[in-house]
């Protein structure tokens, strides 16, 4: 049995891929070995804590703290305690912990004090002498374990960033297409018998039977699924009703398509991107199938009316799955460089691609997710139009030239997004809308474009204003635990033991 089609959740990550809590003191000194020494030579020596204690003028509660590390020390504690000892300083203040018994006890202890540990909930053990030598050697291989699976299963947001850059770069230089994802999706149609056009729900759910498997409508699939696949009873599991926005086919076309892609746990946050890309891929190529929507396209171009709607309407699919349909194929067989945005009302920049050498907003690492986008650009001033439902056009003068784009507004459960494909000027005679007079100049990155508030305003409201900031939600967050990751696996389980045939 298995899952499928995991969401990204945006959240708190394990805190367990993060550095141990230091021990060490602003000196330099690691308080734990150093107290494991003290207690060593101290019991060596025969003494008590009260011998010790008195010895150096402290009481033995303190001495106690020093012993577990809890305290970090001024040298001049130190020379006193060396020479209690009969040791010189250096002896205290060696790294090394005296014994492998000590060792151990400084990693546990070291361990059950950082992030890693307080984040599972786990009660921490005494580490002392009543903490059998076997029990400890347990602990400590046990939470070398669970750092070992996290850092294997966890991407830290600069992963999730640099995997996002790399499969963009990636796309970009396949221009989009992906031969084999369509040859699968050829393979499937035919087998059904499709011969282009709309993708009927019956077509669709024909396409799951010639995989084996039977469709099951349900009131309570996971709340962290979009669909779930029963590989052991040939069954998918998917949500009762159309939930409003989503084509209602995708799901279940994704699913599918993980399916016939093989598609197991993902072993990084790059996988996992990868996978998902390649499912939401081959969903549009069933739904459009390339030799019907090249055939539409190419007859658009020669009459000079390429438009998103009409291919959108062509193929009763929604604008966004139209629109990434039309990069994919734009390129390839039309000839045509592209960009597709996909913005946030907020401003900032969800998903994007580009051939056509527009220049995205980035961070350092060459990332664009969260980013904000220029507010001349088409991606933004959509929003604040009166119709935010009609088609819009506009070309905008950048820094890398001047394109020509049309975007359209969509609601969300997280808002809405303008959805946007754009080419450059040179490329704009093949499409509808063309003849738009809206026009806008971007300066940006200068932040005098539109990152920095008009003088008036500055003036007026500079020292006198303090807004807090909302976190982007599409900031990659890490990955959650889990086998899928965003996937709440124990729900799933649950769920397919409810609904398994007995
Ligand atoms: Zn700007």
């Amino acid at each position: 049995m298995t899952t499928t089609a995991p969401r990204p959740t945006h959240g708190h990550g394990p805190a367990g891929t993060a550095a141990d809590e230091r021990t060490t003191s602003a000196g330099g000194i690691d308080t734990l070995v150093l107290g494991r020494r003290v207690r060593h030579l101290r019991t060596q020596r025969g003494m008590t804590l009260d011998d010790l204690g008195r010895a150096i003028g402290r009481a033995p509660s303190q001495v106690s703290m020093l012993e577990n590390g809890h305290r970090e020390p001024k040298l001049s504690l130190l020379a006193t305690v060396a020479d209690a000892l009969g040791v010189p300083l250096a002896e205290l203040l060696r790294t090394d912990p005296p014994s492998r018994r000590a060792s151990l006890e400084v990693e546990l202890e070291r361990a059950q004090r950082g992030p890693l540990f307080s984040s599972l909930g786990i009660p921490p053990v005494k580490v002392g002498k009543s903490l059998p030598g076997d029990a400890l050697e347990a602990l400590v291989k046990l939470q070398e374990e669970v750092r070992r699976l996290l850092r294997e299963n966890a991407a830290t947001p600069e992963e999730a960033r640099r995997a996002n850059a790399e499969l963009r770069a990636r796309m970009r230089a396949q221009d989009n297409y992906f031969p084999e994802l369509e040859q699968h999706a050829r393979e499937l149609l035919a087998a059904i018998g499709h011969s282009g056009g709309p993708l009927s729900q019956r077509a669709t759910a024909e396409i799951a039977a010639h995989l084996g498997f039977s469709l099951h409508y349900v009131t309570d699939l996971p709340h962290s699924t979009r669909s779930v696949t029963d590989l052991e009873n040939g069954r998918i599991y998917l949500p009762q009703g159309n939930t409003g926005v989503n084509d209602s086919r995708s799901p279940l076309l994704q699913a599918l398509a993980s399916h016939v892609l093989g598609h197991t746990e993902p072993t990084s946050y790059g996988d996992f991107l990868r996978q998902r890309v390649e499912a939401n891929y081959m969903a549009a190529a069933l739904m459009m199938a390339e030799d019907s929507a090249v055939e539409f396209l190419q007859a658009a171009k020669a009459d000079r009316r390429i438009s998103v709607e009409d291919l959108r309407d062509a193929f009763a699919v929604p604008y966004e799955t139209a629109a990434h349909r039309f990069t994919n194929l734009a390129t390839r067989h039309l000839g045509i460089p592209v960009h597709f945005m996909k913005v946030h009302e907020g401003g900032t920049l969800h998903k994007a691609y580009e051939n056509d050498g527009v220049v995205f907003p980035s961070d350092p690492l060459g990332a664009i997710e969260g980013q904000p986008v220029c507010r001349q650009w088409t991606a933004r001033v959509v929003f604040t139009l009166p119709d935010r439902f009609s088609p819009y056009y506009q070309y905008t003068d950048t820094s890398s030239g001047t394109y020509w784009c049309t975007s359209r507004v969509q609601p969300s459960s997280q808002g809405a997004f303008s959805v946007s494909v754009g080419v450059p000027f040179s490329q704009v005679r093949w499409f509808q809308g063309r003849e738009t007079t809206e026009r806008s100049t971007s300066r940006c990155p200068d932040p005098s474009c539109c990152r920095t508030p008009p003088a008036e305003l500055a003036q007026r409201w500079d020292d006198h204003a303090i807004p807090s900031a909302r976190p982007h939600a599409s900031l990659l967050a890490a990955l959650p635990v889990g086998a899928y990751p965003g996937v709440d696996t124990t729900e799933v389980y649950r769920f397919l033991d409810r609904h398994a045939p007995r």
